[in-house]
Formats: C-alpha cells, structure tokens, sequence
C-alpha cells in the first residue's frame, strides 16, 4: 500500500517534518511514518532567485521615494517637501512642475494649493540621508 510514496531516504532529518498520508508531498520513512520536507527546502532553488530580485527591488523602502518620480534616478526624497493639504511627500522640484502643469491643483487631493502649502519636509530629508548612510540605499 505504500508503493506510491517516494521514500525519505538520504533527506536529513532535520530538513523534514511531520505529514498526514494523503499530503501530495509526503514521503515514507523507513519506520512507515509520513514526512515531508519542510517549506524552506522545497524548490529551493527558483525561491532563492525570486529572493534576489525583490531584494535589489526593494532597496529603498517605499516612503522614501518620490510619488510623482520626475526626479529620475532613485527617485529618493533627497529635497522632500510636504503638501499642506493631503500630507504628501514629494521631491520639491517635482511636485512644483507638477502644480504648474495642474494650475495649481494638488494632483492627489485635488485641493488647490499655494506656493506656501509647499513645506520642506525635515524628518524626511533626514530619514534619506540615515538611509544612504546605513548603506540601505545606494
Ligand atoms: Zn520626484
Ligand atoms: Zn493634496
């Protein structure tokens, strides 16, 4: 009754767990209990590829990057300003052609919006600054 199960032989032990007969994964041990390997050795190699690659994606966290990203590059938030209105963040320069081209609407909240809306944001241009500093960012 146990023809249909690859056999745990040669696996290390430590790479295995538990399972119930009928999992699509189970193999047999020796002594007639079912293993199968746990879920960090399974199809190691494609997961190890997808791991690299949303890692050098993920190399800045979200918060801060630019929103509109007409900054090019790594779109970081090396001259964050904040918009009064809905509280966004935004590279200075961009967020100024943006308004331009919008007559002055904010493009998110659809507020108009004045010059004087536009505050430097501190917290953040310190946070880039941490964050290229600590090596997270390139
Ligand atoms: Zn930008
Ligand atoms: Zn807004």
């Amino acid at each position: 009754m146990y023809g249909r199960y690859r056999k745990a032989h040669g696996i290390t032990g430590n790479k295995l767990m538990p399972c119930e007969a009928d999992d699509p994964d189970a193999m047999i041990k020796a002594d007639g209990t079912f293993v199968k390997l746990k879920p960090q050795y399974r199809r190691r190699r494609s997961g190890l590829a997808g791991q690299k690659i949303e890692k050098s994606k993920a190399q800045a966290p979200a918060e801060l990057l630019c929103g509109i990203g007409n900054c090019g590059g790594d779109k970081l938030l090396k001259t964050a300003v904040k918009l009064e209105c809905c509280g966004r963040v935004f590279n200075d320069e961009c967020i100024r052609t943006r308004l331009m081209e919008n007559e002055f609407v904010c493009p998110y909240c659809k507020t108009e919006v004045e010059l004087d809306d536009i505050v430097p944001d501190g917290e953040m241009r310190r946070k880039v600054k941490a964050s290229a500093h600590e090596g997270a960012v390139q």
